[in-house]
């Protein structure tokens, strides 16, 4: 099995979530009590936050940068940055290392287009609906993101940071973000995309107006499909 290398801490709610996921799908596939060979770095998120707020991409391409190295040397194989909107500096931070970059918009796009979305809504921070880079990347895999209005970019921000980042989740948020979801559909919506990896703890992807795509679910099993690779036929073989 290979080692999966993942840079979390934003938040640790959502690198919670992805610890559990890739651990679980690894004892379905293998059995008996398997896990994943995992590496972990977890950062301090407010010193995250505070870069983000103050537009230094830079300095957090430099931190994200070193931490995947650090994992390179504690025998990952593979990177994964655990989180939508620090895939803003996500060329940076393979670029520091020869290990592969688990890409969470390029796993996200292939799972759309399998399933034939062609004009999802993100729901995602304000620097994934914004910035470009996000929309950008689908664009290149054929996808035609859309994005609430700004009232709902400022709410889902606002939910992400404020409550799912917190440890706090809401019933009055959960139906405003459905309303969101209606209002993209009357739109042409055709999927909705759980662009930010803390969506997860508050909309089941399965009981939304629109086919639910979560991020999270999907990077975590892209990592296990890598850490994996070959591995199942070699269990088959030894038997
Ligand atoms: N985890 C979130 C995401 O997937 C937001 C936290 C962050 O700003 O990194 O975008």
């Amino acid at each position: 099995m290979r080692t999966i290398g993942l840079i979390g801490g934003m938040s640790f709610e959502s690198t919670a979530v992805y610890y559990r996921m890739i651990n679980e799908a690894v004892r379905e596939r293998l059995g008996a009590l398997h896990s994943a060979e995992i590496v972990m770095h977890s950062v301090d998120f407010q010193s995250v936050v505070d870069l983000q707020k103050a537009g230094r991409w830079d300095l957090a391409a430099e931190r994200l940068g070193a931490a995947a190295k650090g994992l390179e040397r504690a025998g990952a194989d593979c990177i994964l940055i655990c989180t939508n909107t620090m895939h803003l500096v996500a060329d940076e931070v393979a670029g520091a290392v020869d290990a592969p970059l688990v890409h969470i918009i390029d796993e996200t796009a292939k799972a759309l287009k399998a399933a034939g979305s062609c004009r999802p809504l993100l729901l995602a921070t304000r620097y994934t609906m914004e910035h470009g880079f996000y929309s950008k990347r689908m664009a290149a895999h054929g996808l035609q993101v859309m994005t609430p209005d700004d009232a709902g970019r400022t709410l889902v921000h606002n939910v992400i940071f404020d409550e799912l980042c917190a440890g706090i989740v809401r019933d009055e948020s959960r139906l405003a973000l459905f309303d969101l979801i209606e209002a993209a559909k009357a739109r042409g919506a055709d999927a909705v995309i759980l662009g930010c990896t803390e969506i997860c703890l508050i909309l089941d992807p399965k009981s939304l107006a629109l086919p639910g795509f979560d991020s999270t679910a999907i990077h975590a099993e892209a990592a296990v499909e890598f850490a994996l690779a070959g591995c199942e036929t070699n269990a088959i073989a030894a038997e």
